[in-house]
């Protein structure tokens, strides 16, 4: 096995969203250097980085020279394009590799790469005209969903549909040239597990959280999830096979139904870390960024050990446009941990922070931290 990268090098990150700024943090408290590379200036990374590089994901020459000043590169945007992973991975290692972004930047890739590993997804087949997704809902039946294959994230590039007759119409709504169409769970609820594996071959998981999307976009998060103990065993060792067979070196989420019959499925894997394991900055002894940046420097994972039952809740631009922010009420509440990501400005949908609340139990954190959002305004 190859050296570790130890404190005192530099990681690279491509990226400079607020996965990239949690991911630095973490990077230098342990004593690391942080490049990043983006194409904006004054970003969430940037800001807490040492060096912010700005250039396009195509400017490979740019690509390259900031793979050359670093020990190690990863990425907090799955969409890098292919020739950018290539050109970084010419002169850094990538982790995770690239074979991974391919799998997971394309629905029908990572679908087909988890039906094949044996893996539970929704029934699903992948199409490229109106003709294809009529003869998909006949098999698969309605109400399905259509996703485009590429691209897709916070329910973007997705449709439902309802019966036979709007296939037509959906596949023309939709703009693409290659989707899938899946079948629609009528789910209990939705968890997710974030894992980490090493260089070595070392898997580590953490307990599945439930979480809840308003608009397609997480809003609530709590772990560990309400589920049987059977259920959250299940979920992680799925999880485990999947970083496995997919030879991920770094994080990885993998998102799941709970359908109402007690199956877990998979609905879709993100090669970094994730809104979901936000919370264990707070809750565990080590988070998903630290595991981030142990697992791609090749040093030995950290505890998953969690300091209790947690809930993470999202604060979006909406929050922000609706109304001046409160901040003292919430920084009054002593139990209720604040993080900002330094965006500057506010959108709706745009995701600006989040608080995190330990309490007894996982119901009472998820309480407390919903009353805490709502004394922001
Ligand atoms: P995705 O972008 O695929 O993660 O989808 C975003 C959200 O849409 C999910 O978290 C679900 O709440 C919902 N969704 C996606 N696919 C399905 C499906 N096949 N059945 C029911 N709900 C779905």
């Amino acid at each position: 096995m190859s050296d570790p990268i130890t404190p005192g090098s530099i990681v690279g990150v491509l990226g400079g969203g607020q996965l990239g700024r949690m991911f630095a943090i973490a990077a230098r408290r342990m004593g690391y250097g942080v490049h990043v590379f983006s194409p904006d200036t004054d970003t969430p990374t940037g800001h807490v980085a040492d060096l912010e590089i700005k250039a396009d994901y195509d400017d490979l020459d740019a690509v390259a020279a900031f793979a050359k000043g670093v020990s190690v590169v990863s990425f907090e945007f799955e969409n890098v394009p292919a020739a950018t992973a290539q050109a970084a991975a010419r002169h850094a290692p990538l982790r995770p590799e690239g074979h991974v972004l391919h799998t997971t930047q394309n629905r029908v890739r990572e679908k087909n790469f988890l039906r094949s590993a044996g893996l539970p997804v929704a029934p699903f087949a992948a199409v490229r005209h109106a003709g294809e997704v009529r003869a998909a809902l006949r098999e698969i039946g309605t109400p399905a969903v259509l996703k485009t294959a590429s691209w897709g994230y916070d329910g973007k590039g997705q449709i439902v549909i309802a019966n036979e007759s709007e296939a037509a119409s959906a596949w023309d709504a939709l703009g693409t040239d290659e989707a899938v169409v899946e079948a629609f769970i009528d789910f209990d609820c939705e968890l997710s597990v974030v894992a980490a594996r090493g260089v070595d071959g070392e898997v580590v998981c953490y307990a599945p959280s439930v979480n809840t999307h308003r608009n397609h976009i997480l809003d609530l998060s709590v772990s560990p999830a309400p589920v049987p103990a059977e259920t959250a065993a299940d979920a992680v060792e799925i999880a485990r096979t999947v970083l496995e067979k997919l030879g991920v070196v770094g994080v990885m989420c993998i998102e799941f139904f709970l359908t109402r019959n007690g199956r877990l499925m998979i609905n879709e894997l993100a090669p970094r870390p994730h809104n979901s394991g936000h919370l264990t900055i707070d809750a565990h002894v080590t988070c998903q960024f630290e595991q981030q940046l142990r697992a791609i420097c090749g040093l030995p994972l950290g505890s998953v050990r969690p300091h209790g039952p947690a809930a993470m809740a999202n604060l979006l631009g909406d929050l922000w446009l609706e109304g001046e922010m409160n901040w003292r009420r919430v920084a009054a509440m002593d139990d209720v941990k604040i993080h900002l990501y330094g965006k500057r400005e506010a959108r709706r949908g745009r995701k600006m922070g989040h608080l995190t609340v330990l309490a007894d139990t996982a119901e009472a954190a998820a309480t407390r931290v919903l009353e805490a959002r709502a004394a922001l305004h």
